[in-house]
């Protein structure tokens, strides 16, 4: 099959198609962006072998590339749209391909966005998207605005997604706790609709793609301020402590990647009313600078550039 026709049978009608003056099958997608609201984009690639296992469903390759693509919407409290797709194939296998386009659907359909157009190449596996969405700049949430003061909240459970990367490297995937922590990695939440629906009451907010710390780190360094992690509030899922244990489930919350919940900044006065919306407090911001856990074992992360702080007081 040519590449034409691999697209036209694979890639043309995944979503709704709400909003599209032109999609894939010319030479560029043309979208209706309603007038007084600003053009918001991200691109995010995930290549084999380095952002998912080589052996992995295509479905599931499929799924988490929209899912993780659409969690930097997320992260900017805005809808995401349409979304373009650069895939790079080793070559064209059309049971791998309908496998991975069932995934893309999905993943579509439950983030509401629509496929636009894309590009088709030979090479190493690599998917890379661009999603697209519009929004006015008052809605929009960045990750420069925590301020001393405000709480720390997140959205889930953390170190699920890594317990699962981590089971799939290491080949046994038999009890359901085991699945539940696997299908974390595979399947990222979808958090656009609540972070739309949070975005009034919060400061700033960023998404767990590298961990915690490391996310953290960005939101507090672009802030301005410091943040302090309560070890003690993190959630951890059952299935992570029942498979992990206390100590590597902690680790994997506090350094693991791959998570895709949010963490914002609120002030104090929002709090009750994003717990009400399932969003957990975990920490706090203040002034001065660095990313500070208070409480917990001491898990030696000063190595990996945090300092750890057995009281919020020392
Ligand atoms: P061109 O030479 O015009 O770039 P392409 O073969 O690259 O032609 O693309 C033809 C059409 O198919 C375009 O509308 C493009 O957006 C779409 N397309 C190509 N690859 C993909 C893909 N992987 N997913 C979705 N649409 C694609
Ligand atoms: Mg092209």
């Amino acid at each position: 099959m040519d590449e034409f026709a691999l697209i036209r049978r694979y890639f043309s009608a995944i979503g709704s198609g709400d909003g599209v003056h032109l999609g894939v099958g010319d030479d560029a997608a043309v979208l209706e962006v309603p007038s007084g609201d600003l053009l918001v984009t991200a691109t995010d690639t995930l290549v084999a072998g380095v952002h998912f296992p080589l052996d992995e469903p295509a479905a599931a390759v499929g799924y988490r590339a929209v899912a993780v693509n659409v969690s930097d919407f997320a992260a900017m409290a805005t809808r995401p749209r349409w979304f373009t797709l650069a895939l790079t194939l080793p070559n064209a296998d059309s049971e791998w391909l309908q496998s991975f386009s069932a995934g893309l659907r999905d993943a579509a359909l439950v983030n509401d966005i629509t496929l636009v157009g894309g590009d088709t190449t030979r090479g190493p596996l690599t998917i890379s998207l661009t999603v697209l969405g519009c929004a006015p700049t008052e809605s929009i949430r960045r990750r420069d605005g925590a301020k001393a003061g405000d709480t720390l909240l997140v959205s889930g459970p953390l170190g699920d997604a890594a317990g699962g990367l981590r089971l799939l490297e290491t080949g046994t995937v038999d009890t359901g706790a085991e699945r539940h922590l696997v299908e974390r990695f595979r399947r990222p939440p979808s958090r656009w609709r609540l972070a739309v629906r949070a975005a009034p009451q919060l400061h700033a907010a960023i998404d767990v793609s590298d961990g915690l710390l490391a996310d953290l780190a960005h939101l507090a360094t672009a802030s301005g301020v410091a943040a302090e992690v309560d070890a003690g509030r993190l959630p951890c899922s059952d299935e992570l402590l029942e498979r992990f244990g206390e100590g590597d489930a902690l680790r994997f919350a506090l350094t693991g990647g791959d998570d895709y919940e949010l963490l914002v900044a609120a002030p104090a006065s929002a709090v009750a009313e994003l717990e009400t919306l399932g969003f957990i407090a975990i920490g706090r911001f203040a002034l001065g600078e660095g990313v500070h856990v208070s409480g917990g074992p001491d898990l030696g992360l000063a190595d990996s550039g945090y300092r750890h702080f057995r009281d919020a007081a020392s």
